[in-house]
């Protein structure tokens, strides 16, 4: 967690130290707002404030509530509770005395501003340690756990809106996340595939930086066009994917795979679809959308800042299929016997062996807002 938090702040000079159970993060004046913005992005952290260090006195301490009081009068806040937290048992007061005489003090300096105990608009916060800490406004983080704690996990990333947030939510338990990307050139444009390179990017600001392989899938494509029934198009296509997913994690040391999909969204994504397209492969396939609605997805990839690039019209690596009736129930045991009639072996290994590697999302990625609201509040 300390490494990940230094690893998002350094760009800016920021430091960060562990103390009692808590990480005390450090910055140049005038970075506050991209530091904020780093911990933002930082998957594990519960929540964090800008906090007012002060010595460990009585008169130190009322002072610093007095004017966390009048800042908080100024944002338009009328209505507050003092919270008081105290590790250090020497200090003269105990936390039901910091609370009365802070509470009474703040009053007394800022007209206007009244405690209220059962619903404040905000909280003052103290915590008496080594040093006595004041602050409010505390920002609740994306909380999860560190990326990095639990291995590494190959995301299929299309252009689309589920993909990502798939990949998000992954990385959101601990995992760190590689990127495949296939395209269709030059029936797809590069601006697909820029697309693609973008989202990984915004993707990659919160995985710790996401190594993105866009792979060229035409032949495979062309393939399959020529010699499969039109309805099984789609699925076998997917199936396709999945082998030549399955065949790079295990190249770079991927323990599993990660899809967007999610039931019955689309054609492919019936439960036995989905048991055809899983069945070329034997590493696990994690699919956390899979019981979410669309709307349910679209507010997620909001909140994290790719639904804007998603919604990008560039024509995704399906454009040469759209079977007018797509097979809704395949039997694993068809799709399996017509997918060995394609012989798409070397046609995945010529894929593989031409992937381009992008490196995207850190450290070199832009800022983007993420909207905190949606993870649990
Ligand atoms: P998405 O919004 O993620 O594109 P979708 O609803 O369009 O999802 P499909 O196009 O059927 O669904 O794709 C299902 C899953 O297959 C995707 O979530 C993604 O994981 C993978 N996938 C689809 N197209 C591609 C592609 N061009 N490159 C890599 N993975 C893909
Ligand atoms: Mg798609």
């Amino acid at each position: 967690m300390k490494r990940n938090i230094l690893a998002l702040i350094r760009p800016w000079g920021g430091q960060v130290e562990t103390a009692n159970g808590r990480f005390f993060v450090r910055c140049p004046p005038g970075a506050e707002g991209e530091v904020e913005d780093a911990l933002a992005h930082t998957l594990g952290i519960a929540g964090w404030a800008r906090t007012r260090k002060c010595e460990k006195n009585v008169e130190a301490l009322i002072g610093a509530c007095v004017e966390e009081g009048k800042s908080l009068f100024g944002k338009g806040v009328s209505s507050f509770k003092i919270e008081a937290r105290r590790t250090d048992k020497s200090f003269p007061l105990d936390s039901y005395g910091i609370r009365c005489r802070a509470g009474r003090a703040v009053e007394e300096a800022v007209p206007g501003l009244k405690v209220d105990v059962r619903s404040p608009q905000a909280l003052i916060e103290v915590e008496i340690r080594e040093k006595a800490y004041v602050f409010a406004m505390a920002r609740r983080g994306l909380r999860g756990l560190p990326v990095g704690t639990a291995g590494r996990g190959l995301l299929l990333l299309s252009g689309g809106i589920d993909s990502p947030v798939a990949g998000f939510m992954m990385a959101s338990r601990g995992m760190g996340i590689d990127g495949l990307y296939f395209h269709a050139s030059p029936y797809t444009s590069e601006e697909a595939r820029q697309k693609a390179i973008r989202l990984a990017s915004i993707l990659g600001r919160y995985a710790l930086g996401l190594r993105l392989y866009t792979a060229g899938f035409t032949a495979v494509e062309l393939r399959i066009k020529e010699r499969a029934p039109e309805p099984w198009l789609t699925v076998l296509l997917r199936m396709a994917m999945m082998e030549c997913a399955e065949k790079l994690a295990r190249r770079i040391k991927a323990k599993c795979l990660i899809t967007g999909e999610s039931l019955s969204q689309v054609a492919s994504q019936t439960v036995e679809n989905v048991s055809c397209t899983q069945s070329r492969v034997s590493l696990p396939v994690l699919r956390p959308l899979i019981g979410l609605d669309k709307e349910d997805i679209i507010r997620r990839a909001e909140a994290i800042g790719t639904y804007e690039t998603s919604i990008l019209p560039y024509q995704d690596c399906c454009v040469l299929f759209s079977p007018p009736h797509p097979v809704l129930r395949g039997r694993a045991g068809e799709a399996g016997e017509l997918y060995e009639k394609l012989e798409l072996g070397p046609l995945i290994e010529e894929a593989l062996d031409k992937k381009i590697l992008e490196k995207c999302g850190f450290p070199a990625g832009d800022l983007h807002p993420v909207g905190l609201g949606l993870f649990g509040q």
